[in-house]
């Protein structure tokens, strides 16, 4: 049932982005924003029926499909009632289903893939005129998605993605069949659009991409990667540099060196484990083994003593015994991450591990799962305890701090990533600026500073989110960056660990 009036001319059209899943959505989304506002719709204020209702979805969490089918089964009503509203349907899942989504719901207007979000203003167009569903799915990139318009969403971090797509075939991700193979941007266009961010106020800028050790396979420079950071180091004013994920089987030791040595790069580092026994790892496709994974840490431990590892762990592969369980717990006693983010492994269609033999039952991943977390709590709040009296730099963020309003706490990032509520009271700071605090009491999860910041430095970030600047960047093309104003909350994502991790 695809929209039948005449609408109003698109200046005057609302629009709303609902996304799902992992960062690489989330920037998705902020280039789907910028797009719409490039063609003349305006963010829907929060409380208003919005023209324009775009799902960017997620074929990877568990019962995704389910999930989007009961969003656009409540909206059916609201759209019957509002003819001229249209609803768009992007990202993995539209990917992977395509026609069938107006198939099951025929009130749908559009439905765009992973690699043609540049037509959506179009299709949005054509649906209307022609009064009919618009479905366009490409099986390959046509545009690196970043010389696309991007409406940022905050004022002092932003994302740039160094490359789309993965080389890996994990049993267990549905990714590369739906991101398609890895394309690399070249190095003067993700230095550029940084700089454009930087010149804009933001401070701290995550590097993205589905395998960032790969980067430079495609132009033939293994090196690549920790050349790039080193080329972050030299940009003046980017105070801070992150980047996810890397994947243990092209980790090399130059990287850990351009980490250690370039001073804005945080020692932060996410490194998907999945599975301890070298057995399940096989079965995966993940062609490193526990001897190297920890090996990895131990260098990047002893280049930076610091440094916050964080990690991905999917328990209850198909075939995954007790003994394999017992080899992960193993490796997270060794690896003393920070904080680990846990999946019960289920059946995604479509992957190869779905039609494995000995999938383990529903109760025995459940068992294991908690046993896992149990551990890495214990580890978490002991690491986080060992900060207890250590002075933090912390770059205040937005919307981190679900109980603030109640403690009278801000919250905000330190250097290695983790999460910290402090009291500021009676001090004037921003969003986007930056104190320096101590920490007086830990939690498996956060750190706490209770006493007064011991300095407050007012940022250009801050600045914008006090103007209430929106973000705009235009499109990035052949290294030209266009300037706009990034605003709103930071990367509090989970790590890109919707797909299991990488
Ligand atoms: S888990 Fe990550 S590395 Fe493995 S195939 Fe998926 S995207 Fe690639």
């Amino acid at each position: 049932m695809p929209t039948t009036t005449t609408p109003t001319r698109s200046g005057s059209r609302t629009y709303r982005v609902t996304t799902y899943g992992c960062q690489m959505n989330v920037h998705d989304s902020e280039r789907i924003g910028g797009l719409l506002e490039d063609a003349g719709y305006v963010a829907a204020a929060e409380d208003t029926q919005p023209d324009v209702v775009v799902f960017n979805t997620c074929a990877v969490r568990e019962n995704a499909d389910n999930r989007l089918y009961g969003n656009l089964g409540h909206l059916r009503p609201v759209k019957d009632a509002n003819p001229g509203m249209q609803i768009a349907v992007g990202g993995c899942l539209a990917q992977k289903d395509r026609g069938d989504i107006v198939s099951r719901a025929p009130w749908v207007d559009v439905v765009f893939g992973t690699h043609n979000i540049g037509s959506l203003p179009v299709l949005l167009e054509r649906a209307r005129h022609n009064a009919r569903a618009e479905v366009e799915i490409l099986e390959s990139l046509e545009v690196f998605p970043s010389t696309l318009p991007t409406r940022r969403e905050s004022t002092y971090a932003g994302w740039v993605s160094i490359s789309v797509g993965c080389n890996n075939t994990c049993t267990f991700c549905i990714v590369p069949s739906l991101r398609g193979k890895e394309k690399d941007r070249r190095p003067g266009e993700i230095l550029a659009e940084v700089r454009a961010l930087v010149d804009q106020g933001v401070s701290e800028v995550t590097l993205l991409g589905q395998n960032v050790n790969s980067y430079g396979v495609e132009f033939g420079d293994r090196l690549a990667f920790g050349k790039l950071l080193r080329a972050c180091g030299d940009i003046e004013g980017l105070e801070r540099v992150r980047f996810t994920s890397p994947h243990p089987k092209d980790f090399t030791d130059d990287v850990i060196a351009a980490m250690a040595e370039t001073p804005n790069v945080c020692h932060q580092l996410h490194m998907p484990l999945q599975s301890g026994s070298d057995r399940v790892l096989k079965a995966m496709r993940r062609s490193y083994r526990q001897d190297r994974y920890l090996g990895i840490i131990d260098k990047v431990r002893a280049a930076m003593p610091d440094a916050a590892i964080t990690t991905d762990i999917i328990v209850g592969f198909p075939g995954e015994t007790e003994e394999d369980f017992q080899a992960t717990l193993d490796v997270v006693r060794r690896a003393r991450f920070s904080s680990a983010f846990t999946f019960q492994y289920s059946i995604r269609p479509g992957t190869p591990a779905a039609t494995m033999p000995d999938q383990v039952p529903k109760a025995v991943v459940k068992d294991r799962y908690e046993r896992l977390i149990a551990v890495q709590e214990e580890i978490s709040w002991a690491e986080n305890r060992r900060l207890i009296g250590r002075e933090v730099e912390v770059l205040v963020s937005v919307g981190e701090g679900r109980k603030d309003s109640a403690t009278g706490r801000m919250s905000g990032r330190a250097r290695d990533g983790r999460l910290v509520h402090f009291d500021a009271s009676g001090m004037s700071v921003r969003p986007g600026d930056v104190v320096t605090t101590v920490i007086t009491q830990a939690a498996p999860h956060h750190l706490i500073a209770d006493d007064l910041p011991t300095d407050h430095r007012f940022t250009a970030a801050g600045d914008a989110w006090e103007a209430g600047n929106r973000p705009k960047l235009p499109g990035v093309s052949l290294g030209m960056p266009g300037v706009g104003l990034p605003v709103g909350p930071p990367p509090t994502d989970d790590g890109g660990a919707c797909c299991g991790g990488h």
